[in-house]
């Protein structure tokens, strides 16, 4: 918790996988409020078959960090997919929220995720049917789109909201240009910015006053060349 109160998001690097040469890093999030300690998504704590034959991700699993997971009070998945689900089973006892629809598909849908991971021993999930506020100033929403049963995290912060949206967008272009009910439902919230699992940074909207700069550079780069 912070001295003043506030809600605070922070990213932690968990893994990094490799997808056709390129590097993707996978995030978790934990949200510091008042009232607890929430983590947004789980990562991986061990190489499987599967993932090493898809990704073969390097791993940085948050049982072998400097990361208080006893300290977590709340887990939410954004959905259940191996690589936002593979660290569930560190918190076993604790509430893992997590939408119905997507829980259903997971443990039914073959080649869905590695379901061992999803029903480590002990685990207890919170099926959720839509919206639900799981602080004060921090709900859940679900987002169809990358799964049918995704969900992202919107936290108020005192000005726009800030998004934990998981995979709903994977890279930024998805936002800039939203295709999916999901993604479209995060525009729709306006906020403020949006932490995507795989990307260190978060999305920003542009704004009017960034694009009138971008249009400046674009003219004075052509009235450069022009003038060569
Ligand atoms: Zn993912």
């Amino acid at each position: 918790m912070n001295a003043d109160g506030a809600i605070t998001v922070t990213p932690v690097l968990v893994a990094e996988l490799f997808v056709e040469g390129e590097v993707m890093p996978v995030c978790v999030h934990v949200i510091d409020h008042p009232d607890g300690r929430v983590l947004v998504d789980t990562g991986m704590t061990e190489l499987h078959p599967a993932v090493v034959a898809a990704f073969d991700p390097r791993l940085y699993p948050l049982s072998e960090q400097d990361f208080d997971a006893a300290g977590i009070n709340i887990v939410v998945n954004t959905h259940l997919h191996a690589d936002h689900c593979g660290g569930n089973h560190l918190f076993a006892g604790r509430p893992i929220y997590v939408q119905r629809r997507e829980l259903d598909d997971a443990r039914s849908e073959d080649d869905y995720t590695i379901r061992e991971w999803v029903d480590a021993p002990d685990l207890q999930y919170v099926p959720v049917d839509g919206e639900l506020e799981l602080l004060p100033g921090v709900r859940l929403v679900p987002t169809p789109g990358h799964t049918p049963g995704s969900q992202v995290v919107v936290v108020e912060t005192g000005g726009r909201p800030v998004v934990i949206c998981g995979d709903t967008a994977v890279w930024f272009g998805e936002l800039d240009e939203p295709r999916t009910e999901g993604q479209r439902r995060i525009r729709a919230l306006d906020p403020e910015k949006v932490w995507l699992a795989h990307a260190q940074e978060p999305w920003r909207p542009r704004t009017a006053h960034a694009e009138d700069h971008r249009q400046a550079e674009r003219r004075d780069s052509h009235d450069r060349s022009t003038n060569a």
